[in-house]
């Protein structure tokens, strides 16, 4: 189907079947032909749409829904996404032609270290994906460094599926335990939850910590619930490629206009051939920048960068603008630091104020004077410190109740 004829057809079957979209649509015209231009007259669907009317954005009678799952909650209270069995069906392909993206097929033994239960639409997805391409699936779920190891060494695992900052809990468990992880037979990491280029798109900190120790193949996605799809880089590592068939990509600058390639912009989605809970022109708050050069690979399908901050996560400080992404640099740049959590809370004057709980072990160590002087070069804040007993920490921010690593938190 050409990329015109599915936009087309997605707008008008959420204006057709969609409550909420029945009437925010209504009076707009729309025409195949003129459908690109059409599109950026549309209004835009905020988050805030999403939750306070949920069930409005549902498409379909209640009785075809095969799946309730829930948006992460990284922002906000968490959203329900209703799908069909032809959306997990949807589902199953994106994450079967994300998985190649990164060279992975059938004959590899994929690990999950993310929840797959609890409502959680990522772990289902590479659940779906692996199954439809053919290759093993080993399920043991966030956490619990001893048991991916066993399985690991039992199974022949070739690819995880994990969050880079448990990558570094892995290789602190293997180290302290006297586990062979080099000569393992995993070769590559499919790393959901957190950024691991920077802007440039090298690794950053946290990404070359983990190479550092360990030549595996590092692949970064980006996803997110709303979307049912997702970005994978290549072997070229340049932006994760847009799968055009499942979503229509805009990323705008602060005025409104489209970015242009190497230009950075809010992610802006429209879902394609989604039957539940379809979405047009959809505000992820998502920053990151989009390259429409053709990549190296060969394919031709654009590329979106690292997330660079969220819109609802920017920390002002005196004046300025910090994104997290630039604390996490600091605290994950120091080896001896395996766990850290960032809390920003409002002070009396309304200011930002940034706590980070570190592990006890470092109070008075020397790696706490390199922590202050980086902060103050990087951030131009020194931030509150509290020391916690690691397992306490680990437990604060792996927690069992929810999907990713919980590295900040906004009070
Ligand atoms: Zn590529």
């Amino acid at each position: 189907m050409s990329s015109k004829k599915a936009l087309f057809e997605a707008i008008i079957y959420a204006r057709t079947h969609s409550p909420f979209y029945a009437e925010k649509l209504s009076s707009y015209h729309i025409t195949e032909d003129s459908v690109d231009t059409d599109l950026q007259r549309l209004p835009f669907t905020t988050k805030e749409d999403l939750s306070e009317r949920n069930r409005d954005f549902l498409a379909v009678p209640v009785s075809r829904v095969a799946e309730y799952v829930t948006t992460s909650g990284t922002s906000g209270s968490p959203v329900t996404v209703f799908l069909t069995k032809n959306d997990l069906l949807r589902l199953a392909q994106n994450e079967k032609a994300s998985l190649s993206c990164t060279g992975a097929g059938s004959g590899d033994v994929f690990q999950l270290m993310t929840t797959i239960d609890r409502q959680f639409m990522a772990g289902l997805a590479y659940y779906l994906g692996v199954q439809e391409m053919d290759a093993g699936m080993i399920r043991i779920g966030p956490g619990v460094p001893a048991l991916q190891w066993k399985s690991i060494l039992e199974n022949n695992v070739t690819v995880l599926i994990a969050v880079p900052s448990f990558i570094i809990t892995l290789i602190d468990y293997a180290k302290n335990n006297g586990i062979n992880y080099q000569h393992s037979t995993v070769k590559k990491i499919i790393c959901i939850g957190e950024a691991l280029r920077e802007d440039d798109l090298s690794l950053n900190i946290l990404g070359r910590r983990i190479r550092a120790d360990w030549d595996v193949e590092l692949y970064s996605t980006y996803a997110s619930t709303e979307m049912g799809a997702a970005f994978t880089e290549c072997e070229a590592r340049k932006g994760g490629h847009l799968n055009a068939d499942l979503l229509h990509l805009e990323v705008l600058k602060e005025d409104g206009t489209p970015a242009q390639n190497g230009e950075s912009g809010e992610i802006v989605i429209t879902t394609l051939g989604t039957e539940g809970t379809p979405l047009v022109r959809y505000r992820t708050g998502d920053l990151a920048r989009i390259y429409t050069a053709p990549c190296s690979c060969g394919r031709t399908s654009p590329r979106v960068g690292p997330i660079i901050g969220r819109k609802n996560q920017m920390i002002k400080y005196k004046g300025t603008t910090i994104f997290p992404n630039a604390i996490y640099e600091i605290f994950d740049g120091q080896s001896a630091v395996t766990c850290y959590k960032v809390e920003v809370s409002k002070d009396y004057l309304g200011n930002d104020a940034i706590t980070v709980l570190l592990e006890k072990k470092i109070e008075n160590s020397a790696v706490m004077q390199h922590i202050v002087s980086d902060c103050q070069a990087k951030l131009k804040v020194v931030p509150h410190f509290v020391f916690l007993e690691t397992d306490y920490l680990r437990s604060q921010v792996f927690k069992k109740n929810i999907r990713k690593p919980e590295k900040i938190v906004f009070k």
